[in-house]
């Protein structure tokens, strides 16, 4: 058994935004057709707020299967250093054998704001060119270099808990939530926060919404009343519906039923579902992650690499 390890340099040469979003559509349009299997994303929660997730999942059209496995240590944060960290472990249909192993953080960095970014091609207003990043962490940075790819954007307002951190980032640095979305066409929620940062009263209509922070049920990022007045869509109905935080509290505060979730972003992308119908509606692309993503970036990645 000799694996192909591919390193944090290689993951991020070889997927660029340009091949990984369009990747990101193809693999969520294969999970909602059903062409793909996957476990809801295990976690093992670790002292000190740390956690380990386990995500395994299945490609049914060449058979590539195989698992991430990444902890998640959101104090790594302060120190300056990844706070997701782990590997993508490819297995060969054919033998069974495992094939490849990765690097999951670049993965994950890079895959969640290319799967953002295809979702906003899909749902943002054609005009949409101003882009609010509530969190300066490694996904911010990525979602504003994927968002670049599918829209002009002209303005880039950054709120965080730290306004130092805000400047440091580029952009126009916020003191508040409220201000950084105040006019703002995109917004990405890309913090580790447990309570809501964005209230639905600051958020103007017409604006498309990626919340990604919350990737497991628990802690929340966008209050119910966003949650209720959006067109909401997943990337995973069944996971959403386990594991989506907003859309479980706004559920659980009887403000909407299941049928609020209108559909996958894969339906959307196929056509089967309407995103957005008016410029005046509200979209909303609820994140969790989805181990179908990591495996179309890792399968595209080691098919570079063998093809020299
Ligand atoms: P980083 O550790 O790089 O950044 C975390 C960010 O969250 C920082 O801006 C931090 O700033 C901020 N933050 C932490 N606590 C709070 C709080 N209570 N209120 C407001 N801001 C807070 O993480 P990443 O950028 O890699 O990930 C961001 C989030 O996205 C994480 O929760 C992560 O689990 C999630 N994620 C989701 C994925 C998905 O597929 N949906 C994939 C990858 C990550 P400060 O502490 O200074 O306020």
């Amino acid at each position: 058994m000799t694996p192909l390890f591919v390193s944090a340099d290689e993951v991020a040469r070889l997927l660029p935004y340009s091949e990984c979003v369009p990747l990101m559509r193809e693999a969520m349009i294969a999970l909602s057709d059903g062409r793909t299997r996957q476990l809801l994303r295990s976690i093992l929660d670790l002292p000190e707020g740390r956690a380990f997730g386990v995500m395994p999942g299945a490609m049914l059209d060449d058979g590539v299967f195989g698992a991430k496995l990444v902890s998640v240590y959101p104090d790594n944060f302060l120190a300056g250093g990844p706070s997701h960290q782990g590997v993508v472990v490819l297995f060969d249909p054919a033998t069974g054998a495992p094939s490849a192993i990765l690097d999951a953080g670049e993965i994950t960095a890079i895959r969640t704001a290319a799967a953002s970014a295809a979702a906003t091609a899909a749902l943002a207003r054609k005009d949409a060119s101003r882009l609010a990043i509530l969190g300066y962490g490694e996904q911010a940075r990525r979602h504003v270099a994927a968002i670049r790819c599918v829209r002009t954007i002209e303005r880039v307002t950054i709120w965080g808990r730290d306004f130092a951190k805000a400047q440091a980032f580029g952009g126009i640095p916020c003191e508040s939530a409220e201000e950084a979305v105040a006019g703002a066409d995109i917004i990405c929620t890309v913090t580790a926060a447990s309570e809501p940062i964005l209230e639905s009263r600051w958020v103007e209509d017409g604006a498309h919404i990626n919340a990604v922070g919350s990737s497991r049920a628990g802690p929340a990022e966008i209050d119910n009343a966003l949650v209720a007045r959006a067109r909401f869509f997943a990337d995973h109905r069944e996971g959403v519906l386990a594991q989506g935080s907003e859309f479980i509290r706004a559920r659980d505060a009887g403000l909407i039923g299941d049928d609020h979730l209108l559909g996958e972003i894969g339906e959307v992308f196929a056509g089967r579902v309407e995103g957005r119908r008016s410029d005046a509606d509200v979209t909303l692309y609820k994140s969790l992650g989805s181990i179908v993503q990591d495996l179309a970036a890792a399968r595209h990645i080691v098919g570079k690499l063998r093809a020299g």
